[in-house]
């Protein structure tokens, strides 16, 4: 396998402000003024490198964020778009016309299968949603109407980690484009280099780091990125999902931090995950040798930026998860809330939260119990202290 350090390709891109400023200018600007007519026909047409018309075809800070999540993602091109479900939404609505199917992960973000089940067959496209984990049950699902393969990197909420260079084989045999959402494990993963025809990502998460925006991309080929933006029939051109200049600008400072981010998100995961693990507590982290996937992860991730920082584990009842939760938030060692990648531990039950899209008989069906808590692990500097401090709420409701 190719090797791919993401940090170094990111170390490399340059960038300055007009002004000679460290850091480049920001386009406040929706619309942009041409000398000659001619100028502005071919900037619409896409003909002309470096010129700008109106923001929602693009602009200097969308591009320059989108370069830099092309080096992160090691693709041709990408393109942001203003959250996560907009580029998941875009990237499917390019790929499939009305007929066609998809094979999904049936362990996916909560807002994607209700895009798919939901949504999407309001247009006459199907899912399956399988065990992509299984690969002859993805191979078996597939039929000539079939266009996508989908899933996650590693499956929210239950750390499933994906078999990209088996998935990817068996797209290319039947010609179909796979795609995948690599959200929870940016720097971790890197599913161009195992064959992925495009990743997403909601930058919401661990790429911009700060809880305070949303934010999406799409990694892809040049010619895929061209095809979205195309003003005749590109799904990000016409359905609208502009990032604002002044938030990739933003974003784009938060992600110089992200491989330090990455390495002490893992390294703090690690460390509880195998503690509780220890204790006695049923632990869900690819980390871990107990993991049914930990020897697919070993082999695939970028080994310097360890196994991410998400981790499950259940308190037994919804009840206990719910008292711990709040416990845990009264003591000041994190926040009861969805998302994730912030500098401060965030926890949700994600059966009454970000996966109760799923009805519960195929939540209890894929593995989802409902004392489960899905945990953000934060930057803490002493996670020893935090462990200590979990344990003692663990403690006190009788969990340990
Ligand atoms: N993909 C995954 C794995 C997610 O967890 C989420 C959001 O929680 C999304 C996509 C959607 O992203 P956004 O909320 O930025 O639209």
């Amino acid at each position: 396998m190719e090797k791919h350090n993401p940090a170094d390709k990111i170390q490399d891109l340059q960038y300055f402000g007009e002004f000679g400023g460290v850091n480049p200018s920001i386009s406040d600007s929706s619309t942009y003024t041409f000398l000659s007519a001619k100028t502005m026909f071919d900037t619409f047409e896409g003909n002309t490198d470096g010129c700008y018309l109106y923001s929602r075809h693009s602009s200097p800070s969308n591009l320059y964020l989108g370069q830099a999540l092309a080096a992160l993602e090691n693709t041709e091109a990408a393109n942001v778009t203003a959250s996560g479900m907009g580029a998941i939404t875009s990237v499917l609505l390019q790929l499939c016309q009305s007929g066609d199917e998809i094979v999904s992960s049936r362990t996916v973000y909560g807002g994607t299968y209700a895009f798919m089940k939901n949504f999407l067959v309001k247009l006459n496209i199907k899912t399956h949603f399988v065990d992509t984990t299984d690969l002859d049950k993805v191979e078996n699902a597939i039929t000539s109407k079939t266009k996508v393969l989908y899933c996650e990197s590693l499956s929210n909420p239950l750390l499933e980690v994906s078999d990209i260079e088996g998935l990817s084989k068996i797209a290319k045999r039947h010609g179909l484009k796979l795609v995948i959402d690599n959200t929870f494990s940016p720097m971790v993963i890197s599913p161009s280099i195992l064959g992925a025809d495009v990743t997403v990502h909601s930058l919401t998460k661990f790429i911009n780091g700060s809880s305070d925006t949303v934010g999406g991309v799409i990694c892809g080929s040049q010619d895929f990125i061209d095809q979205l933006r195309s003003v005749n029939d590109g799904a990000v051109m016409l359905l609208g999902p502009t990032m604002d200049s002044l938030r990739a600008a933003s974003i784009m400072k938060n992600m110089r931090t992200l491989h330090i981010r990455m390495k002490k998100h893992s390294e703090n995961t690690m460390f509880l995950a195998k503690a509780f693990e220890k204790d006695g507590l049923k632990v869900i982290y690819p980390g871990l040798e107990s993991h049914p996937h930990h020897e697919l992860i070993k082999k695939i991730h970028n080994p310097e930026y360890g196994f991410g920082g998400m981790m499950a584990l259940d308190a037994g009842t919804l009840e206990k998860a719910n008292e711990l939760m709040e416990l845990m938030q009264t003591e000041n060692l994190g926040y009861l809330a969805v998302s994730l990648g912030f500098y401060k531990t965030l926890f949700s039950a994600p059966g009454t939260s970000t996966s109760s899209e799923i009805p519960i008989e195929e939540q209890k069906e894929m593995g989802l119990s409902e004392g489960l808590i899905r945990f953000s692990i934060g930057l803490d500097d002493n996670i020893e202290r935090t462990y200590m401090k979990m344990k003692d709420c663990m403690k006190k409701l009788g969990i340990l």
